[in-house]
């Protein structure tokens, strides 16, 4: 059993900056800058963006995927 609190697509939890939006799953492209490298772009990262104020938060799931891609570079 797992001890980490998850969050599931159909609970949104609240936003952590205006506090009174939800945080609904999106797809995004992530745009990032390695040193001495060019400009990579990682597409379809999944985040979370508020409905109200429009906060982007990357989760633990867009993350893996940054540092899969950022390994694979
Ligand atoms: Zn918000």
């Amino acid at each position: 059993m797992k001890m980490h609190t998850q969050y599931t697509d159909s609970t949104a939890p609240p936003c952590f900056e205006c506090e009174s939006g939800a945080l609904r799953p999106i797809q995004k492209d992530y745009i990032t800058q390695l040193k001495g490298r060019n400009t990579i772009t990682i597409k379809k990262v999944p985040m979370l963006r508020c409905d109200q104020c429009g906060d982007t938060v990357i989760g633990g799931e867009g993350n893996d995927q940054i540092e899969n891609e950022l390994r694979r570079i």
